[in-house]
């Protein structure tokens, strides 16, 4: 890890959003894209001076380092989004961070859990549920097949949960075809529920976050190229 100078993340950051620009234009005029920084192996250093630069929205994978960096940052304008697995005994010091969005719902034990917690708080918080879309052994998430009804389920049993759409790492591969698939698995998911007020289809990382565009993706959550 290293501080970055201003031009280096300026270079970086241009390049990545050429790169969102082209790929939404190749779907859409209208569709938009937004970008989701990812600063979990980057100093709070260079997220301050990417804020500098114009981005707004960043994601970390960690309550506790999420909880550090919003703390030093406090004065900024941020919109800070947890990204990663969410342990049990750290659900508390999330809902007091009120996180502008929890990507990373990724079971019904999780959902009611922090259905609860929140209700005893009388909070409520926007929440992604993740799909583990190629059904890998390694990756937390639903189920491509259980998705769509532990959805529906989640909306009716956790009031203090809004669910506001999907979120899915791409298939662990090399081979492209795989990737692809599996954010057109999650993006069908997405499509279903976008009748019942989903607008959130949470899908490419700085390896794929093209390919992920292309396939109707509109939240990109990029750390290396960003920060490299
Ligand atoms: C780390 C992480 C990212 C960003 O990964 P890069 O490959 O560095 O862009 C995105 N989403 C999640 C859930 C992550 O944990």
């Amino acid at each position: 890890m290293a501080i970055l100078d201003k031009e280096h993340l300026r270079a970086n950051l241009d390049k990545v959003i050429w790169n969102i620009e082209e790929a939404r234009i190749s779907v859409s005029e209208h569709h938009i894209v937004q970008l989701v920084a990812v600063g979990k192996y980057t100093e709070v250093e260079n997220i301050e001076t990417l804020y500098s630069l114009g981005q707004r929205a960043f994601g970390e994978n960690q309550v506790q380092q999420l909880k550090e960096r919003m703390a030093t940052l406090e004065e900024l304008p941020l919109q800070w989004q947890m990204i990663g697995t969410l342990q049990k005994n750290k659900i508390n010091h999330l809902i007091d961070l009120h996180p502008t969005l929890m990507q990373s719902l990724d079971s019904l034990a999780l959902a009611q859990e922090l259905n609860k917690k929140l209700e005893a708080k009388e909070s409520k918080m926007d929440c992604l549920l993740q799909i583990n879309a190629a059904n890998e052994a390694t990756k937390s998430g639903f189920n491509s097949q259980e998705a769509y009804d532990m959805y529906q389920q989640i909306k009716e049993s956790c009031p203090h949960i809004n669910l506001k759409g999907v979120m899915t790492i791409g298939a662990h591969s090399e081979d492209t075809k795989l990737i692809q698939q599996s954010f057109e698995t999650t993006h069908a998911i997405y499509e279903k529920l976008q009748k019942e007020g989903a607008t959130l289809c949470s899908m490419g990382m700085s390896n794929d976050y093209p390919l992920a565009i292309k396939c109707g993706s509109n939240l990109v959550r990029v750390g290396s190229a960003l920060f490299k």
